[in-house]
């Protein structure tokens, strides 16, 4: 396995995490990166939202939930809220899935080929609870396209996090086989509420049962920890 895991101690996880990625940010002003949102990103994005000029760079949403514009639990909402709002300099282009398309399906397919055109070159993601990566839940294949998915009644439940008023049912996601694409990966996972999910999927079967874990063979996967979140391994 090529999987690299660190894992930091809880207070500094996110500043060690944020100056990575400002380093990266800054060591890459022209690059494609697709962005995840949700709770673990949170303090990474407002540490280094400051620091990072992405003026030059191309954004990609990982996902989105079917809710309507302006919900606080959208994805779109939450990378406003906590990273683009405070960025000096905006992202030259920012990408996302259309949930209110009238078309989903070809939203979908218009999405899954922005990002074929040119790849990426670092995409950031959370781990589900349930094991999913962005909406790809329990039950997606490694080569899944972009597509509408139905979500998980875990997933469904998640989303009260970020909005104790949002029940979103549907979504959409970049497909498992363009996350595998990329060219590097960071798998963002801390709390303790994490620590059974990252343990099986590091070391339980590969396979669909468990989406992250197809990220085992990819040549080039960082998943960075907290040690809450690594307290089983
Ligand atoms: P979280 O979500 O960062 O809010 O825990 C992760 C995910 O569901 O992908």
């Amino acid at each position: 396995m090529t999987l690299k895991l660190e894992v930091h101690e809880d207070l500094k996880w996110a500043e060690v995490v944020a100056q990575r990625w400002i380093d990266f940010v800054n060591g890459h002003p022209a690059a494609r990166l697709c962005l995840p949102t949700g709770e673990t990103p949170r303090p990474l994005y407002a540490l280094s939202s400051p620091k990072i000029d992405l003026s030059s760079a191309t954004v990609f949403l990982l996902d989105e939930f079917d809710l309507p514009r302006g919900s606080t639990a959208r994805c779109d909402t939450m990378l406003q809220r906590d990273l683009l709002v405070s960025l000096s300099a905006p992202p030259a282009v920012l990408h996302r899935l259309d949930v209110n398309a009238p078309d989903k399906v070809a939203e979908c397919a218009r999405y899954d080929a922005s990002i074929s055109d040119g790849g990426l070159d670092l995409t950031l993601l959370g781990l589900g609870g349930n094991g999913h990566l962005g909406l790809n839940e329990p039950g997606s294949s490694v080569d899944s396209p972009t597509r509408v998915i139905d979500l998980a009644q875990a997933t469904t439940q998640a989303a009260t996090r970020y909005d104790p008023d949002a029940r979103p049912v549907r979504g959409m996601t970049l497909g498992m086989q363009r996350i595998l694409d990329s060219n590097e990966i960071w798998l963002l996972v801390t709390g303790s509420h994490k620590a059974a999910i990252l343990e099986q999927m590091l070391v339980g079967p590969i396979g669909s049962d468990l989406p992250a874990s197809y990220l085992r063979n990819h040549p080039n996967v960082t998943v960075l920890a907290d040690e809450s979140a690594a307290a089983g391994l």
